[in-house]
């Protein structure tokens, strides 16, 4: 027996490579994000291989250790290569954020580490240091001492912790559900709408409210529609405000949303996803205002701080009623339940153990001040005022108004030719093309281009870029179509 296990563990060292292998393993690593990074200057946004990416499919898992040349030279033509370099600051569809440098050494760190970031007993540290960042969010969005949060791995997981968070601090059984009613518009995530299904409540009434011309919430008609839901008997639950929709980029009145909240007691919650951290630039205050009086905030940090997927915050203005929804009680957890002095994430969120997201955003802001990010985050805003302007001036375009935060709507129609094949056309040569990545989407019924700034890569010279090749394109299609 004993002869087996000594020669059980000396196979599986390859396990555990040593100083030197470790060494080796990282120049090679650190080589691989050097090329990664010089190419993002140069190499396209876009590149639409899904056959290479697809023999990842057939990729043998060995028995035995392979080269780890070969093995980053695969990672690199069949994955890092095909589809949206979502790093790259040519990313200006849906809602890019780049990925910090500094963001990937701290999840390197962690995971090194590996410390237990679920429970306060096993590493009080971490789940200070996670406390920490969401009491900085909190303070953001002027929440009070007793506000609490969980650091999720996106903004759709953030709004479903929330979403049950609201459903238990109202005491709904599933009895009311088909009679609870949610407020929502045509803009809301739709993120929003699964969150509520796997709740449970798909079966809950949404009351889809319609938008003004900048596309937020008209509320003069969410009053009158909690007072006709009352009369008929039916429980007005909560309002989803959005800060920053994807599609438009429109902040709701959250104000007037969180007064009307309040006064026939529904939760407010809003999701700013997208739009929470522009507070940092304060050129939003007026915007914003009001997003105090909220319950409940998501802010995706793989966002608008620029981190690598992988993490959204939701805040929650009682932290106790998070707790409330979520704690729990085991037998072989008793030894920490006894030491329990603060809530930890296994309290407060579906997770037990957990990835330790923390020191991801713990690490940039530390490492290069929040200065550095206010100043990123107002060049964005400046960035899509420039884009917006000099599409408005180019023949043929189309602009809605002046965007509240970082995404500009735009379309292309020439003279008497038709709008939504002419914008069809120029997206697809854009996409053929591949330097820089718009998305589409469609605002009542007209195909509509979206060139959406955040990535912290994206700076003038790519809006300039941007511009050049939708001028050159444009004239394509007119000749095309002509
Ligand atoms: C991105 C986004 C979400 C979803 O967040 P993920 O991090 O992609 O899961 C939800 N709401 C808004 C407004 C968003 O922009």
């Amino acid at each position: 027996m004993r002869k087996e296990i000594e020669q059980l563990e000396h196979q599986s060292r390859e396990l555990e490579p040593d100083s030197e292998n470790r060494e080796f393993l990282e120049r090679k690593v650190t080589a691989y994000s050097e090329h990664f990074y010089k190419n993002l200057h140069t190499g396209k946004t876009y590149s639409p291989e899904y056959q290479t990416a697809s023999e990842i499919l057939e990729s043998d898992i060995p028995e035995h250790p392979e080269n780890p040349e070969d093995l980053l030279d695969e990672l690199g033509a069949k994955v890092d290569h095909p589809g949206i370099n979502t790093a790259s600051g040519g990313h200006l569809g849906y809602i890019p954020g780049g990925g910090l440098y500094s963001s990937a050494l701290g999840d390197f760190l962690a995971a090194v580490t590996n410390r237990y970031a679920g429970v306060h007993y096993t590493s009080p540290g971490a789940v200070n240091m996670e406390r920490r960042l969401i009491r900085w969010m909190a303070d953001m969005v002027g929440y009070p001492d007793s506000a609490g949060g969980y650091l999720a791995s996106g903004g759709s997981i953030a709004n479903l912790t929330a979403i049950i968070t609201a459903r238990e601090a109202r005491g709904l059984k599933a009895a009311q559900f088909s009679k609870s009613v949610v407020y929502v518009t045509e803009q809301t995530h739709h993120c929003i709408d699964r969150a509520l299904r796997i709740a449970g409540m798909g079966e809950a009434i949404q009351r889809q409210l319609p938008v003004d011309e900048n596309f937020r919430m008209k509320t003069d008609q969410l009053e009158q529609a909690i007072q006709q839901d009352l009369q008929a008997g039916r429980v007005p639950w909560l309002i989803v405000g959005s800060a920053g929709t994807t599609d438009t980029g429109a902040v709701d009145p959250l104000k007037k949303q969180g007064e009307i909240a309040a006064r026939h007691g529904l939760w407010f919650h809003v999701d700013a996803a997208y739009g929470g951290f522009f507070m940092l630039t304060g050129e939003v205050d007026s915007l914003f205002a009001g997003i105090e009086l909220s319950d409940s905030v998501v802010l995706d940090p793989h966002k608008g701080l620029f981190l690598p997927y992988g993490i959204g915050a939701v805040i929650v203005k009682q932290e106790k009623l998070m707790a409330a929804a979520y704690s729990y009680e085991a037998s072989y957890m008793q030894d920490i339940q006894d030491q329990q002095t603060v809530l930890s994430p296994a309290d407060t969120s579906p997770e037990l153990s957990k990835h330790f997201r923390g020191l991801r955003m713990w690490l940039p802001l530390k490492l290069h001040g929040v200065s550095a990010f206010r100043s990123a985050l107002k060049e964005k805003l400046r960035l899509a005022q420039h884009a917006h302007q000099r599409l408005t001036e180019m023949p043929g375009f189309e602009t809605g108004t002046e965007p509240d935060l970082s995404v500009v709507l735009f379309r292309f129609h020439p003279q008497g030719a038709d709008p939504d094949a002419c914008t069809k056309k120029l997206h697809q040569l854009m996409l053929d093309d591949g330097q820089i990545y718009l998305s589409s989407t469609r605002i009542d019924g007209k195909y509509m281009l979206r060139l959406a700034v955040l990535s912290v890569r994206t700076h003038l010279s790519t809006i300039d870029l941007a511009l050049e090749l939708l001028q050159k394109y444009a004239r394509e299609v007119t000749k095309s179509s002509a």
